[in-house]
């Protein structure tokens, strides 16, 4: 065994820990411009902003490093049992407002920055997102650490470091096109990295039986893991944990040099280039058939690298009781694994590989550790995003592993045999080997299921869907494996910074700041839903707010928006299930309507501005056509005199973390109007209701909570329940949907080139019968499109009356309590992973 102490970065001998640092604005401007001058990364004569945003940079990563060695010393000496959070994606953001108003010390860097004569606001624009992620999913995972940490709670995330993460979008006439967003083109402040932390991962090779008959993985090539950590401050507290990013890299030992001086400088350098490949890239989450081997390979590099450092960290522990090395039995009262969806499933194989192959455990013994180590989270049951992996390609991969998973059904098979002949006709669908001869795959979901402690689902609707449909027969097994966590946001990046001004008011009328960290206080704003003054005040926060996005607006599109219009934003990827179509195809129509009024008519309707925001994935043709169709559609409108004080319609480009954190405060209206039973939970709904705008929205993932939670009357809701979807789809099949004729006047207005001379029919097919481009509108845009429009007409009307308006938006702040990540936080630590807090003195 090494010296697992070495490995897992704890020092073997405790250093004294530093002063605390200074807190008085002269002593910061100090720091930075000694960070400036001695850690430059650029010419010394230059302190433009974005010398200044790095020296900024640079002096509170000095604080968080403070609070982090501590933080880990502390663990170290209290041995709790720690959770590794396992995600392909992190969709961080920025850092800088968050880690200073983490740490409480915002306004001393405001005025440090101040006497160098800077602006905090300009400043923290400095920065680029690290956008490690794709979008929901990813931006949980981000949230969940905030929380962690928030929570004192003993946790890692664990991903890969992407060279370029989620690209960057520029919109054209042609649509949408995408750029390399090169997040590491200068440098990170906020990463650091862990030279003593390398493991190696090895691809390919073969499997050797050795003389004890032991199996060992051989051959092959072996690149190296680098762990780059980035420190994550909880809300003032000090703790502050990592979040670890693993790197790819090949030795010096790799490297050729007799075939470099040869002039073959590609093959002197293979290793060098493969190891690169693996984290240039987040790959797109969204299904596509290519690079499916370097997908693969980058899941395992995660899951290895990650596995490898808790068993060594594990081999080498001492009881902290003196009562001498901890037995492997004991791992899962030390270390809880949670996967993040199935991407990072071949934790599973991996970890018995490491129990079997390195500790010499027998099969029995390293699958109750694993089994109890490991718990999964579903994040969808749309079928095509469910991961299904080539045999053959897994075998090449990763032989042993593959060996591993044969094992594994096999034995699940044997299983449900003996104990339930009931269910003999359904194990060809329950196992984890799909053995099509067409197409043999390995199933990642029901590979999670059968292996792990848990599964649960993100919202109560899309976990009553697992237990009732796509894993109904594992729970017929296994009644308490599935358990419900409802996502949630946190407070502080989602409220607290991003619209300082409501916080401000919530704190005044709640006489307590506490609602940051106990979001469940929010309720008591129902006291003053009625009040006047508040109304007031509320009101005057929102219009600041709006003022903000209508400046950005007109920076980024060039397009004038009227702050006194209803806003009303849609924003989130780009898909069909989300259906911007319906949103898209209600402004058409709503456009109609208003060119058929008389300019008397036109002055009694409500003025409204229309955003919408999203990036389709790259191939994704239908996504890419909604893109241009909102960008012709606002073209046509807000260029024409006659209507466009009553509507303009806005593309928002790019949308990020950082351009959410400018849309949601401003937001009066947000549309979360995916097919029922599609979205398996939805998180930016929870943002838009927290900061007091109003939902209009399907029966579907999160919506039912929030709707619970802040009152029917307070959500404006249309369409078909998930129930209803199967019914309602096959009634279209057998041709007996009736289309309603607003739908078809608005769809005929696109395809008599209102919008321009771009060929949208293919697009509009999609929402009718068998057209050759045509899924029969299998997301049911036509038959939800009469409620929609005339749930969109109440909003029309309730806006009207300000009074009504603004208590509904009181009343959605007041209701949005229970979406604080660290509800769902507290939960996970309770309920599945069973940690404790661990604070940091
Ligand atoms: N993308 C970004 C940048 C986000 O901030 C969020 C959540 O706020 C999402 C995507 C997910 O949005 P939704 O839950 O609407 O799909």
């Amino acid at each position: 065994k090494g010296n697992g102490a070495a490995k897992s970065g704890i020092p073997a001998k405790v250093p004294a820990v530093a002063q605390p640092l200074a807190e008085e604005p002269a002593e910061i401007a100090s720091n930075i411009r000694y960070h400036a001058q001695y850690s430059p990364h650029f010419s010394p004569f230059k302190f433009e902003p974005e010398q200044a945003y790095y020296a900024a940079a640079q002096s509170v990563r000095d604080r968080l490093v403070q609070q982090w060695n501590e933080t880990y010393l502390h663990y170290h000496k209290v041995d709790p049992k720690q959770t590794y959070y396992l995600s392909m994606e992190f969709l961080q953001g920025r850092a800088l407002t968050n880690a200073i108003g983490n740490l409480d010390i915002q306004g001393a860097y405001a005025d440090a920055l101040n006497k160098l004569g800077h602006e905090l606001e300009e400043i923290v624009e400095q920065e680029k997102d690290a956008a490690l992620g794709n979008g929901g999913l990813g931006r949980l995972a981000s949230c969940f650490l905030d929380s962690m940490a928030t929570l004192n709670l003993p946790a890692w995330g664990y991903g890969l470091r992407y060279r370029y993460g989620l690209f960057k979008q520029r919109i054209t006439k042609a649509g949408q096109e995408e750029v390399a967003e090169d997040w590491l083109e200068k440098f990170s402040p906020w990463e650091i990295v862990r030279h003593d932390v390398v493991f190696p991962v090895r691809f390919f090779g073969h499997v050797e039986v050795l003389p004890t008959g032991a199996r060992k993985w051989v051959g092959g090539e072996v690149l190296k893991a680098l762990a780059y950590d980035v420190p994550i401050p909880g809300y003032k507290t000090k703790n502050t944990i990592s979040l670890r990013l693993w790197e790819a890299k090949a030795g010096a030992e790799d490297f050729d040099l007799f075939q470099f001086n040869d002039g073959q400088y590609e093959s002197a350098a293979q290793l060098h280039s493969r190891a690169q490949q693996i984290c240039v890239v987040l790959y797109p989450g969204d299904a596509t058939e290519n690079g499916k081997l370097l997908r693969l390979k980058q899941q395992f590099f995660l899951c290895s690298a990650s596995l490898q450092l808790n068993a060594a960290t594990a081999a080498c522990e001492e009881r902290k009781d003196g009562t001498g090395p901890r037995q492997w039995s004991e791992f899962p009262s030390k270390v809880a694994v949670q996967l993040n969806d199935t991407h990072p499933t071949l934790a599973i194989p991996e970890l018995m590989r490491l129990l079997m192959d390195e500790e010499g455990l027998g099969w029995d013994e390293a699958w109750d550790v694993t089994t109890r180590t490991i718990a999964y989270t579903n994040h969808t049951v749309l079928p095509e995003a469910l991961e299904k992996w080539s045999q053959a390609v897994m075998k090449k991969l990763l032989p042993r592993h593959m060996e591993i998973i044969e094992e594994i059904d096999k034995r699940f098979m044997a299983m449900v045999q003996s104990t339930r002949p009931d269910l003999e006709s359904k194990i060809s669908s329950m196992r984890i080997l799909d053995q099509n001869p067409q197409k043999p795959v390995v199933r990642m979901a029901n590979l999670c299921v059968v292996s792990g402690h848990t599964v649960n689902g993100v919202a109560q609707l899309h976990s009553d869907i697992l237990k009732a449909e796509l894993f109904a027969d594992y729970v017929s097994i296994w009644p308490t494996k599935f358990q419900n966590k409802t996502n949630g946001i946190t407070p502080r990046r989602w409220l607290r910074f991003c619209s300082p001004e409501l916080s401000q008011i919530i704190t005044k009328w709640l006489k307590t700041d506490q609602w940051v960290t106990n979001l469940d206080l929010l309720a008591d704003l129902r006291n003053f839903a009625d009040n006047a003054d508040l109304h007031a005040e509320w009101e005057s926060a929102k219009m600041a707010n709006k003022q903000r996005l209508a400046d950005y607006i007109f920076r980024v599109t060039g397009v004038n928006i009227d702050p006194n219009s209803l806003f009303d934003i849609q924003v989130k990827r780009i898909h069909e299930y989300k259906r911007q179509l319906l949103n898209i195809l209600g402004v058409v129509y709503r456009y109609k309507k208003l060119k058929e009024m008389s300019p008397e008519e036109r002055k009694s309707t409500t003025s409204r501005t229309i955003m919408i925001g999203g990036k389709a994935f790259a191939t994704y043709t239908n996504a890419k056509r909604i893109v241009k169709l909102v960008n012709d559609v606002g073209a046509v409108v807000n260029t024409d005199p006659e209507v466009n004080n009553y509507l303009k319609v806005v593309f928002v480009p790019n949308y990020n973390v950082s351009v959410a954190e400018m849309l949601i405060p401003g937001s009066e209206l947000s549309q979360h109007i995916s097919t029922a039973g599609m979205e398996a939970s939805g998180t930016s709904n929870m943002k838009f209701a927290l900061n007091g705008c109003l939902i209009i929205g399907t029966l579907d993932g999160a919506n039912v909570e929030i709707r619970e939670e802040i009152g029917e009357e307070n959500f404006f809701l249309f369409g078909a329940t998930a129930d209803e979807v199967p019914r309602l789809r096959k009634e279209r099949e057998n041709g007996l949907f009736k289309p309603d004729p607003r739908f078809e006047e608005a769809k005929q207005y696109i395809r008599s080139g209102a919008f321009g001379s771009y060929n949208y029919n293919p697009l509009l097919d999609s929402l009718e019968g068998d057209s050759g481009y045509g899924r029969g509108d299998y997301f049911l845009v036509g038959y939800d499109f009469p409620s929609y429009i005339e749930s969109q007409e109440k909003v029309d009307e309730a806006f009207k009356d300000r009074k009504r308006w603004i208590k509904m938006s009181i009343l959605s702040t007041a209701g949005s309590g229970k979406f604080s990540s660290d509800r769902t936080i507290s939960q996970y630590a309770k309920e599945i992973w069973n940690i404790d807090e661990c604070r940091v003195p």
